[in-house]
């Protein structure tokens, strides 16, 4: 019995942000045949791997007339997945520039630049040109406005049949708030802002967070300062005190305040005179060109509602999210992710109704409610990456083959 072939259509796509995702969103889009326009606001691809030793004017990130630097790489960042995890399923992280398996983010950046080469995607990408407008049209078109240096037109209005965001999620700092911290005297800067270890020389540093850039960071910083000392949530008792193998580094709970004498006092009630607190306590989710009559939000760092964290369902599929996830094997689900919005924007695989997405969006939720996860961890996979994305995916892949 032969399975019917659906007949497949092409579409106009609009894909904003040439980092790992918008560039594998554009060759998945390619193959299924569609035409695509891929926006990027910087010089060249790679987003986020984009080292620049340059920094934001407001080093915490209030200032919203400040200008933007988008890459929060650290000068001695090494990726926290071996090379065997970074590449795309089929275009591997193969060249060994650099001899170590967790590389330098040189060789990532290397890595994007000859696959944006080998799949002629350059060709596809507007640089310098910023996406300042998307939202629904007539006809339920999308209306896509940009910017560029190198237009005679102050912004040029284009309309496409779908958008895909992938403008990367780690650009606007998520700051804490800390008692006493506006009367604080000392420096502050969040991790978006940290390049090297050079200006913390002598100083006494405080540092919060507990994911992987504040590991690195509290190390790299280590290496100049006179004291390191990590405020960390949820902190096992036995771990607090001077940390293993580092003479001038010390665990604590988190920060309870801080006074105008430059003493920071921490929960476990240690208080200590500070020079300079570093953030390194996350990012928010922001979409300032798109406009979506609420149909899509950010609530307490949830973009919802989304099916699967891509669609949501009331401008399915005309609207997607590529690489919205978190604690995930980035470059595989981009993939994976891409792959799934072109099959379904040519016709050869279908998405639920609407109903059915929106209930299974409600059912997460709720699933997350009862365990007690903070809305603000809609989007964090962990082990959920392998029970949900991948396994969640796996009525989607049998399309994907
Ligand atoms: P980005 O790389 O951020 O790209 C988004 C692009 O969109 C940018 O080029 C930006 O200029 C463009 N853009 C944004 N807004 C607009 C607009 N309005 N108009 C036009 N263009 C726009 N992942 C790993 O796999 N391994 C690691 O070891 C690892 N380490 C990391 C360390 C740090 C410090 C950080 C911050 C992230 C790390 N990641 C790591 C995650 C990393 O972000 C992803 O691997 C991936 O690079 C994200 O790609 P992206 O395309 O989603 O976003």
């Amino acid at each position: 019995m032969s399975s019917a072939v659906p007949l497949l259509t092409a579409r106009h796509v609009a894909v904003i942000g040439a980092g790992a995702a918008g560039l594998v969103a554009a060759r998945e889009l390619r193959r299924e045949g569609h035409g695509v326009v891929v926006f990027e606001r910087g010089e060249q691809v790679g987003g986020t791997w984009v080292y620049t030793p340059e920094v934001e004017s407001d080093p915490l990130g209030w200032d919203p007339s400040r200008s933007i630097v988008h890459s929060s790489l650290y000068d001695s960042l090494r990726t926290n997945l071996p090379r065997e995890c970074m590449g795309f399923r089929d275009y591997r992280f193969g060249k060994r520039r650099d001899s170590r398996r967790f590389p330098g983010h040189r060789e990532v950046l290397m890595y994007l630049q000859d696959f944006a080469l080998d799949f002629e995607i350059l060709e596809l990408v507007r640089f310098e040109t910023e996406v300042v407008f998307a939202g629904l049209g007539e006809g339920g078109k999308w209306r896509v406005t940009s910017k560029s240096p190198h237009s005679d037109r102050d912004s040029v209005d284009e309309i496409y049949d779908a958008v895909i965001v992938c403008n990367g999620h780690y650009v606007q700092p998520r700051l804490p708030h800390i008692p006493g911290i506006n009367a604080w005297p000392g420096k502050q800067m969040h991790s978006h802002n940290y390049r090297t270890p050079e200006p913390f020389q002598d100083q006494v540093v405080v540092l919060i967070g507990s994911s992987a850039s504040a590991v690195d960071i509290s190390r790299d910083v280590a290496t100049v300062a006179k004291e390191v000392h990590i405020a960390a949530r949820s902190v096992e008792e036995d771990k607090l005190g001077q940390m293993p193998g580092h003479e001038n580094m010390w665990l604590h709970s988190m920060i309870d305040s801080v006074h105008e004498d430059g003493t920071v006092v921490f929960q476990d009630g240690i208080a200590v005179r500070v020079d300079f607190i570093i953030h390194c306590t996350g990012y928010k989710y922001d979409f300032p060109f798109l406009e979506t009559n609420g149909e899509v939000t950010v609530d307490d760092n949830r973009v919802g509602p989304l099916y699967k964290h891509v669609f949501p369902p009331g401008l399915a599929p005309w609207l997607s999210f590529v690489g919205l996830p978190w604690k995930v094997v980035p470059f595989p689900m981009f993939e994976l992710q891409s792959k799934w919005i072109a099959r379904i924007l040519s016709n050869r695989i279908a998405l639920p109704s609407k109903e059915e997405m929106a209930e299974d969006i409600e059912a997460f939720y709720s699933s997350l409610e009862a365990s007690g996860t903070p809305k603000r961890y809609t989007h964090n996979m962990g082990i959920l990456q392998v029970l949900d994305v991948c396994l969640g995916l796996c009525h989607i892949t049998v399309g994907l083959q």
